[in-house]
């Protein structure tokens, strides 16, 4: 069905002019195979790229060379945008800085890829070309490297990575030997990436179903604190991985995270600057800082904890408490207090500074510590207290009759 979309439809029609000129490449096609959504479409073409845009151009399409040094051209159909590239191979290779030349043979597009299950393309029709065995690989959930390992290694130490990350997503069984190895020896050639890079494709291998199998390889291998930069804590890690799922909750990959690498304070600011993490994102992997005994909050200290922190926060806290104390992910107190959040809403607070401004005793800054103190009492008293209650609350704590 995702080749059928009415946009896909209209990219085809306009880019093969000659039969199979242009086919739907990678992730798509790979996800498709498994059954699993497929979100956005790359595409190969073996029509050079100026003759892309004039062809997007005349069906009406709006064309933008958004990668033209690689090949790459943005066409918009219904306001979907897919990426267009040209077929290509590399003639000399730095990283993915890699000089390329167009070419109009497939194989040798496929050859520069990574992964033989990335290497698949799909027609028009549906027809798989599969110039290098990746979809008996995909079956089998082997992520294999196309050639050498250690030479595409070299190429590109980002692949060391992704290898992690397609195993965490699409392996079976144990990793392929002769890729683990070369991953192994190649470890040193990961200091050269730039942060961003290592941090997208990191935060993917977070959130994999298989993401624990996939960090204690890399724990064993001596690899993790390469990337993490600290010691992780692969059984809590494991565990809320196994809490989400009893929550039926998605993953996050900051909380997963916070649960694999946050002991102290300290850990989360080095890792906040490490990945570049926004403001809230950083404020969610502080949370994994949760002391080691953190009890089961009962539902009063849940209920006051959740008002205090807000639905997201509370929850994210609660999980990791779970997590990193020894409760089974199939305990249902602490299930309870985890979803708090979704049975009760905190109330808002019913007094305002003008109502204490209205007793006529106080002005400026008073008003405020009256106003907490009014708070607290309410919060303490379980928020039971209603706007009347808390009006003559105030007035006695003022001496006003
Ligand atoms: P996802 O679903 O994660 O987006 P994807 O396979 O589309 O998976 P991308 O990172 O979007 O992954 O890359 C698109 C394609 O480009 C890949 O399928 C792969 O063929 C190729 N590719 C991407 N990054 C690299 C790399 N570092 N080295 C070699 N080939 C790569
Ligand atoms: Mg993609």
């Amino acid at each position: 069905p995702w080749l059928a979309r009415p946009e896909t439809v209209r990219l085809f029609e306009a880019l093969s002019g000659e039969t199979g000129a242009t086919r739907a490449v990678g992730g798509a096609v790979r996800d498709a195979l498994l059954g699993l959504p497929v979100s956005d479409v790359d595409f190969a073409t073996t029509i050079v790229p100026e003759k892309v845009i004039a062809r997007a151009r005349k069906a009406g399409l709006k064309a933008i060379p958004t990668g033209i040094a690689h090949g790459t051209v943005t066409v918009v159909v219904d306001g979907v945008s897919f990426e267009v590239t040209t077929l290509r191979h590399d003639v000399e290779t730095f990283g993915r800085h890699a000089t390329v030349a167009f070419t109009e043979d497939w194989a040798e597009d496929a050859a520069r890829r990574d992964f033989t299950l990335n290497a698949l393309y799909a027609g028009m029709d549906g027809t798989l070309f599969d110039p290098l065995g990746g979809y008996p690989d995909l079956v089998a959930g082997r992520i294999r490297f196309i050639g050498d390992p250690a030479s595409r290694i070299k190429e590109d130490y980002l692949r060391i990575l992704r290898f992690f990350r397609f195993n965490a997503w699409y392996g079976r069984g144990p990793f392929d030997a002769a890729g683990l190895s070369a991953c192994v020896r190649a470890r040193a050639g990961m200091r050269r990436l730039s942060a961003e890079r290592v941090a997208s494709e990191v935060k993917r291998l977070l959130v994999a179903p298989r993401a624990a199998e996939a960090m204690s390889v890399l724990f064993d291998h001596g690899l993790i604190c390469d990337i993490l930069g600290g010691v992780p804590r692969l059984t809590r890690f494991a565990r809320l991985i196994g809490i989400e799922d009893a929550l039926d909750r998605q993953p996050s990959a900051i909380l997963r995270l916070a649960a694999l690498a946050v002991f102290v304070p300290e850990d989360a600011k080095r890792l906040a600057r490490r990945f570049k993490l926004s403001n809230a994102e950083q404020a969610q992997l502080a949370l994994g800082g949760v002391p080691f005994d953190e009890a089961l909050p009962d539902e009063a200290a849940a209920k006051r904890k959740l008002y205090a922190l807000g639905p997201d926060a509370y929850t994210a806290r609660v999980m990791l408490a779970w997590a990193t104390g020894d409760a089974p992910v199939t305990d249902p107190d602490w299930h309870r207090a985890a979803t708090l959040a979704a049975r009760w809403e905190a109330p808002v607070f019913p007094l305002r500074g003008t109502d204490i401004a209205a007793l006529g005793k106080f002005s400026g800054p008073e008003i405020g510590a009256m106003l907490r103190e009014a708070e607290q009492r309410w919060i303490d008293g379980g928020f039971a207290e209603d706007r009347e209650g808390l009006l003559a609350l105030a007035r006695e704590l003022a001496g006003v009759p």
